[in-house]
C-alpha cells in the first residue's frame, strides 16, 4: 500500500504560486481531520475562483449553486481548516460579519463609508503608521486584520 501519491510541489520560480498553493489540499485536509467529500471540493473550486473579499453567506450562495446539499456548517468548518493553511484569512466588515480574503498576501484594515457604503482597503504603509501610532502609545499591537473603520469618504464628508 502506497500513501505517498502527493506531487511534489512545483519549485520553478516562473511558476504562478498562487496556481499551486491549492495543490494536494484533499490531503493536507485529510491530515486536519477532515473528510474530502463532494461538497469540500465545491468549496475549494468557488475558492479558487475568488477575488478580493468574499462572506461566508456568499460563499455558501455560490456553493449551493453548484451542489444544492452544502451545509453552512461543513463550509464554516472548512473555511477554519484552510485558514490555519493560511489558504483564507477572515476579517470583519464595518457590520462585525465574517469577511474572507483568499490566499491573502497582505494583512489589510478597511475603510467603510456610513453615507454611500463604499469599503476601501487600507495601504500596507498607513496601516504600519496606524499599528506603530497605538504600539508607541499604548504598547498594544492591532490585528489589522480584523479593523474597519467607519467614517465619510472624500465624496460623502459634506
Ligand atoms: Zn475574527
Ligand atoms: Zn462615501
Ligand atoms: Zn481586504
Amino acid at each position: 500500500m502506497t500513501d505517498q501519491l502527493a506531487p511534489q510541489p512545483e519549485q520553478d520560480p516562473s511558476s504562478n504560486a498562487a496556481a499551486g498553493a491549492w495543490d494536494g489540499i484533499a490531503e493536507r485536509l485529510r491530515a486536519g481531520g477532515l473528510r474530502w467529500t463532494p461538497q469540500r471540493r465545491t468549496l475549494v473550486e468557488v475558492l479558487r475562483a475568488c477575488k478580493g473579499h468574499v462572506t461566508a453567506t456568499e460563499l455558501i450562495g455560490l456553493c449551493r449553486e453548484r451542489d444544492a446539499t452544502t451545509t453552512p456548517s461543513t463550509v464554516y468548518r472548512t473555511l477554519d481548516v484552510l485558514e490555519e493553511f493560511g489558504l483564507v484569512k477572515h476579517g470583519h466588515g464595518h457590520d462585525g460579519r465574517e469577511e474572507y480574503h483568499v490566499l491573502p498576501e497582505q494583512i489589510h484594515g478597511h475603510l467603510y463609508c456610513e453615507a454611500c457604503g463604499a469599503v476601501w482597503e487600507i495601504r500596507p504603509e498607513t496601516g504600519a503608521v496606524i499599528v506603530a501610532a497605538l504600539e508607541a502609545d499604548l504598547g498594544f499591537v492591532i490585528d489589522l486584520s480584523h479593523v474597519t473603520m467607519a467614517g465619510r469618504c472624500e465624496g460623502c464628508r459634506d
